[in-house]
C-alpha cells in the first residue's frame, strides 16, 4: 500500500484488540485498560507522523498490539514491591521499617483471610474489647497496670494528650521540642490534640524548677519526649524522669513520658546505649509511656500506650480511638510479636531487628567475602571487595551511634555506579543499596541469607 496519507493507513482500535497476541493479554486483564494502553499508543504514532517521521511499515496493527501490551503489563505493575534492603540500615523507614518476624507475618495472613475473635470474648460469647489480644502481654512486658494500642505513636501521642490534657497545659523542656520528620513536632501536635504547650527551660538546661515554677491549677500533666533523632551535648542538664514524677506527684499532675522507640530489651547488649526502655519508665512512676512497635520493638506499625489504668480507660473512652485503633491484621502481628517477647531468647532469635543486630561481626564478614566471591565471578563486573564500614540503625533511633558492618563494594565494567543503581531499583524484587566514590555498596546485615541468590543474580541481570 503507498503511503501517500500515513494518518489514513493507521489501524484502528478495532484492529489492533483483533491481533491473535493480544487475546492471551485480554484474558488477564481488563478490556478497558487494553483498549486505553492502544489509544496511547496511536498517539504516539500519531505525534511521530506529525512531527514528519517514516514510519514506513512499523505502525502496523502487530507492532501497536506488541507496544499497547508492554504499556499495559508496566501500567498494571503492583506500586509496592518486594525490596532487598542492602542498605545495612535496619529500621529503614521508606522500606516499610522493621520486617516482622514470621510468626507475626503469619498471624497477619490468618487474620486477614479469615474470621478471628476481634472483639468477641469467646467463653462468654459477649461482645469484648479488641485492645484485649494485646492488653495483658503489654502489661506483662511493661510493668504497667493497662494498655492499649493505636495506629502509630504519633497517633498515641494525638490520644493521649486529648484525652487527658484538653484544653489544659502541659509542659515540656525546651531541650524536647522535637520534630520526628514528616512535619511530626510536638508544638503542632499538641496545638492538634487542643492542649497548650507550656515550654520551660531552654534548649540544652532544663532544671526541676522550671518545671516546679510553671506548675498551676490549670497544668494537665508534664511530658517527656525521648529525643530519639537527635542528641543535645556539651553544656547540658535534664531532668531525671524519677526526679519529675516525684513532681509531678506532689503537685498531682500525671507524667506522660513518650519513649519513641521502644525497646523491649536493653539495646546496650548491641553495643548502643541512651535508648529508654518502656519498662524504666514505668517503674520510674511515668503515669502514661509511648512508644512505636515498628521500630526498636521490630512489630507492625503501632503506637502503643501503657500506664494506670484510670488513664487508659479515659483514652479509649476518647472519640478518636474510633479513627487511630488497629485494624486486624495489625493487631494479630502486634500480638504475635509482643508474645515472642515473653521469651527473651526467642525474640533475639525470631524478631529480626533484634536477629540483624544481633549477628555477629564475624558472620557478617564470612557473608561479606562470599558475596563478593560471588559478584566479582560475574562477566560485567569490574571489582567487588568485601570490606569492613558502619551503619546507622535508622528508623528515628540511635542517631549518633553507628554500628560496625561488613559491606561489598562493587564496580561494573560498563556501566556507571547510578545507572546500576537504577536498574537493581527497577529490578523484581529491587535492591537498594548505597552509592559511594562511584561505587555501590551493599551492606549484607539487612539482606536476608535467603535472597542472597536473588541479590546476586539482580545484579547479574543489571549490568
Ligand atoms: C518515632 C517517634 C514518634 C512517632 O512515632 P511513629 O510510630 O513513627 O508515629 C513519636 N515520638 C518519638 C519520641 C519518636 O521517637
Amino acid at each position: 500500500m503507498s503511503d501517500a496519507n500515513p494518518f489514513r493507513s493507521l489501524p484502528s482500535v478495532t484492529d489492533v484488540l483483533a491481533v491473535p497476541d493480544l487475546q492471551s493479554v485480554l484474558a488477564d486483564e481488563p478490556r478497558e485498560l487494553l483498549v486505553e494502553a492502544i489509544r496511547a499508543e496511536l498517539a504516539l504514532v500519531r505525534e511521530r507522523l506529525k512531527a514528519g517521521e517514516n514510519l514506513d511499515g512499523q505502525a502496523t496493527a502487530e507492532v501497536l498490539a506488541q507496544a499497547a501490551a508492554a504499556r499495559l503489563r508496566k501500567q498494571v505493575e503492583p506500586k509496592l514491591r518486594r525490596v532487598i534492603n542492602a542498605t545495612g540500615i535496619v529500621l529503614h523507614t521508606n522500606l516499610g521499617r522493621a520486617p516482622m518476624a514470621d510468626a507475626a507475618a503469619d498471624a497477619a495472613r490468618d487474620a486477614a483471610g479469615g474470621y478471628l475473635n476481634l472483639e468477641l470474648d469467646l467463653e462468654t460469647g459477649k461482645r469484648s474489647s479488641r485492645q484485649d489480644a494485646i492488653r495483658e502481654w503489654v502489661c506483662r512486658l511493661t510493668g504497667a497496670e493497662a494498655a492499649t494500642a493505636v495506629n502509630n505513636n504519633a497517633a498515641a501521642t494525638v490520644i493521649v494528650l486529648r484525652a487527658l490534657c484538653q484544653g489544659k497545659e502541659v509542659i515540656v523542656s525546651r531541650g524536647q521540642l522535637v520534630e520526628i520528620g514528616g512535619s511530626f513536632r510536638i508544638p503542632d501536635i499538641m496545638a492538634v490534640s487542643g492542649a497548650v504547650l507550656r515550654e520551660v527551660g531552654t534548649t540544652n538546661i532544663t532544671r526541676l524548677r522550671d518545671y516546679e515554677a510553671a506548675i498551676t491549677p490549670n497544668t494537665a500533666a508534664l511530658l517527656q519526649v525521648h529525643c530519639s533523632n537527635y542528641r543535645v551535648r556539651g553544656f547540658t542538664e535534664s531532668v531525671p524522669l524519677a526526679d519529675l514524677v516525684a513532681l509531678g506527684r506532689k503537685h498531682n499532675v500525671p507524667v506522660i513520658d513518650d519513649v519513641g522507640s521502644g525497646a523491649l530489651i536493653d539495646y546496650a547488649r548491641f553495643g548502643f546505649d541512651g535508648e529508654p526502655l518502656a519498662r524504666d519508665s514505668v517503674a520510674a512512676g511515668a503515669d502514661v509511656v509511648l512508644f512505636s512497635g515498628d521500630k526498636l520493638m521490630g512489630g507492625p506499625q503501632a503506637g502503643l500506650i501503657a500506664g494506670a489504668r484510670a488513664h487508659i480507660q479515659r483514652i479509649e473512652k476518647d472519640p478518636l480511638m474510633r479513627a487511630f485503633r488497629l485494624d486486624k491484621m495489625t493487631l494479630a502481628a502486634l500480638e504475635a510479636t509482643l508474645r515472642l517477647y515473653l521469651d527473651e531468647g526467642r525474640a533475639l532469635r525470631d524478631v529480626p531487628t533484634l536477629r540483624m543486630l544481633a549477628t555477629p561481626l564475624a558472620e557478617l564478614e564470612r557473608r561479606a567475602r562470599r558475596l563478593a566471591e560471588q559478584l566479582a565471578a560475574l562477566p560485567g563486573v569490574a571489582s567487588a571487595d568485601a570490606v569492613s564500614d558502619v551503619a546507622f540503625v535508622g528508623g528515628g533511633s540511635l542517631p549518633d551511634q553507628t554500628c560496625p558492618a561488613w559491606v561489598v563494594e562493587v564496580k561494573a565494567a560498563d556501566v556507571s555506579d547510578e545507572e546500576l543503581a537504577l536498574r537493581l531499583r527497577r529490578h523484581q524484587p529491587a535492591v537498594l543499596g548505597r552509592l559511594r566514590d562511584g561505587k555501590l555498596v551493599l551492606d549484607v546485615r539487612t539482606v536476608f541469607e535467603a535472597q542472597e541468590a536473588a541479590l546476586v543474580a539482580a545484579v547479574a541481570s543489571s549490568i
